[in-house]
């Protein structure tokens, strides 16, 4: 009987550990499970990072996406702290920085991303923190706490709730970015402007249309130089200027890539034997022309469950309207879709109250909403963007009509 070499899964993230899980519990696999992971600590979720965890109101434990004793009574072997570096896919086989060799039978590559890093001068000097990893947000918490004046470069969901973070801590806090508003590439002129209120109403020195052109300093960073000339004090520079997927070693196994890996809807790679999940995938998308790369925690968790269903011989599949969350100044948003275009956006609600949605329309089809403090809204959003039907522009604006008859047919 040939031998069962079982799963191999690279990355030891959210997207690994559902993986894992889904093998075990879902689908009953009882092959040999191995997550390698280069970090020192077990699978654990990020967005804390830059919530609580990050503001200490949130403990290390609450991290985790299973409880301690959750691989060991999986019998899933965790091997931490150990990086990837060879992967050998015709010979089924990967080898580790430690010269750990293990052969599998099939590989889940779920590397993540990596934080872009900033390339201006003065980029390297003490006091400049990016935010990726737990160990990431131990350093900045630390950091923060002695910092009086915080820069932080960049207006997307990252900075966006670091800068809440900064002036939660009672920080002075600069927000530069180069586009008009915050959150423009995703939100838009009009939503992001509310967004750009929100930083100033809460102390916020927000920046837009401007850019880093160094940062100063003699032993440690000092001041921010913009291109406006303007030169701004900052003992804490907090660079979020998006995230690059680690793609290196799919690449060196000779692996379809394309700012991700590519892989179909069932989560296949180019090679038959190896799937790919999470931040680091480029996936086919029944709704999208073009294969889409999602960094959010929902779709770590679809792509994940998807992996393990597609490892067992079940197609996947996945067709998810892609969800995300962020939690800024005590106001929580969710947003669903994932439009390249879009040309009009309608509001119901008032921006300060909670239940304001936003929808934005590719001619009479919703193909994105956001909704603010209002759990359990988001499954009705994300049945209407689903549903990908024109829709009549006043029941979206009218808060009389219930955001779950928005997704059924007009009678
Ligand atoms: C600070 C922060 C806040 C966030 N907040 C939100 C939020 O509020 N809402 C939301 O929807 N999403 C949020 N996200 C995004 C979400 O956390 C990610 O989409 C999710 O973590 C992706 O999971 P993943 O398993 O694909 O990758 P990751 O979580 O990045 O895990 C990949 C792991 O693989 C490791 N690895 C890489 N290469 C190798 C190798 N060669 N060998 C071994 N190990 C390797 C990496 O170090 C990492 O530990 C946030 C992300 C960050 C960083």
């Amino acid at each position: 009987m040939p031998t069962n070499h079982g799963i191999a899964i690279i990355g030891a993230g959210l997207a690994a550990a559902k993986a894992a899980e889904a093998l075990r519990l879902t689908h009953g696999y009882d092959g040999p499970v191995t997550l390698i992971g280069d970090e020192a600590h077990a699978p654990y979720e990020r967005p804390a990072l830059s919530k609580g965890y990050l503001l200490g109101t949130a403990d290390a434990a609450g991290l985790d996406v299973h409880p301690v004793g959750f691989y060991r009574d999986q019998d899933i072997t965790l091997l931490l702290g150990e990086t990837a570096t060879d992967l050998d896919l015709e010979a089924r086989r990967l080898r580790t920085g430690t010269g750990t060799d293990l052969a599998f039978d099939q590989v889940v590559i779920a590397t993540g991303a990596r934080a872009r890093r900033l390339g201006v001068p003065g980029a390297d000097l003490p006091g400049v923190h990016y935010l990726r990893s737990r160990d990431d947000s131990d350093r900045l918490r630390a950091a923060l706490r002695s910092a009086a004046d915080v820069v932080i470069v960049g207006a997307g969901w990252l900075g966006s709730e670091l800068a809440a973070a900064a002036r939660a801590l009672g920080r002075t806090t600069t927000v530069i970015d180069p586009l008009p508003t915050p959150l423009y590439a995703v939100l838009g002129p009009e939503i992001g402007g509310l967004f750009a209120q929100r930083h100033r109403d809460h102390g916020v020195d927000l920046r837009c249309g401007e850019s880093v052109e160094a940062l100063l300093g003699a032993d440690a960073v000092e001041a921010v130089r913009t291109t406006t000339g303007d030169t701004i004090p900052a003992d804490l520079v907090i660079v979020g200027i998006g995230a690059i997927p680690n793609t290196e070693l799919a690449e060196r196994a000779g692996l379809k890539t394309d700012s991700g890996i590519l892989v179909d809807a069932d989560l296949r790679t180019s090679c038959p034997a190896a799937f790919a999940a999470g931040d680091v995938a480029r996936q086919r998308h029944p709704r999208h022309l073009n294969p889409v790369r999602v960094e959010h925690w929902d779709n770590a968790i679809v792509h994940g469950t998807a992996a393990a269903a597609s490892l067992t011989g079940t197609s996947a599949a996945v067709d998810a309207v892609p969800y995300f969350f962020s939690t800024q100044y005590a106001s929580t948003l969710e947003y669903v879709g994932h439009p390249l275009r879009w040309d009009r956006v309608i509001t119901r609600g008032t921006p300060d109250s909670p239940g304001f949605t936003a929808f934005w329309l590719d001619g009479e089809v919703p193909v994105a909403a956001m909704t603010l403090d209002n759990w359990g809204a988001a499954e009705h959003l994300r049945a209407l963007v689903a549903a990908a039907r024109p829709v009549d522009a006043d029941r979206l604006g009218d808060p009389g009509v219930p955001l779950p008859d928005l997704a059924r047919p007009a009678a």
